[in-house]
């Protein structure tokens, strides 16, 4: 799970679903959607375009906007940190959902509620937090 790929085009190619790794790097879902769609952006690029380079360009443009700006770049970034947290820390995290109200709690309630039961993740918890 990965950022989608630096290129997607070269002279005679639009690399389209997973090749062009358009899949949420958090969830690992959406690929049969993204596929669909990027496979009808490739073809409206194509029907667009006056040669291959112009095609490459539309198509490239459409995908970055469409997945990765909004959506792809934040999920990878989340992705990557919590790469960073440890087995424990999750399952606290877990564990600790079940002291807080699913519908109203924040992320501060939640640190508490870990550091209640597991204080001795507290030190992990500000690395991952930057504090
Ligand atoms: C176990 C599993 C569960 C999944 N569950 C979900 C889910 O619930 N929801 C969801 O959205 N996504 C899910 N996905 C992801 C989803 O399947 C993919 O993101 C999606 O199929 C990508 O479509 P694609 O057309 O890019 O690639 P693919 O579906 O992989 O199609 C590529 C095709 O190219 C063929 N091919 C490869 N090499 C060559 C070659 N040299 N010459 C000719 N043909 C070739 C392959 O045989 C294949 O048929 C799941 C994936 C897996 C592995």
């Amino acid at each position: 799970m990965s950022k989608v790929r630096k290129r997607l085009h070269m002279p005679g190619l639009l690399v389209v679903g997973d090749a062009a790794r358009l899949i949420d790097p958090l969830t690992g879902g959406g690929g049969i959607s993204n596929a669909c769609i990027s496979g009808k952006m490739a073809a409206e690029s194509i029907l667009l375009s006056r040669d291959r380079q112009e095609a490459g360009q539309i198509y490239e443009d459409r995908v970055r906007e469409r997945f990765e700006v909004p959506h792809m770049r934040g999920g990878w970034f989340m992705k990557e940190k919590l790469m960073e947290v440890s087995d424990e820390l999750i399952e606290a995290v877990v564990d600790a959902l079940h002291s807080v109200d699913l519908g109203t709690f924040s992320p501060q309630e939640l640190i508490n509620a870990v550091a209640s039961t597991r204080p001795s993740l507290m030190e992990e918890i500000r690395r991952f937090a930057g504090l």
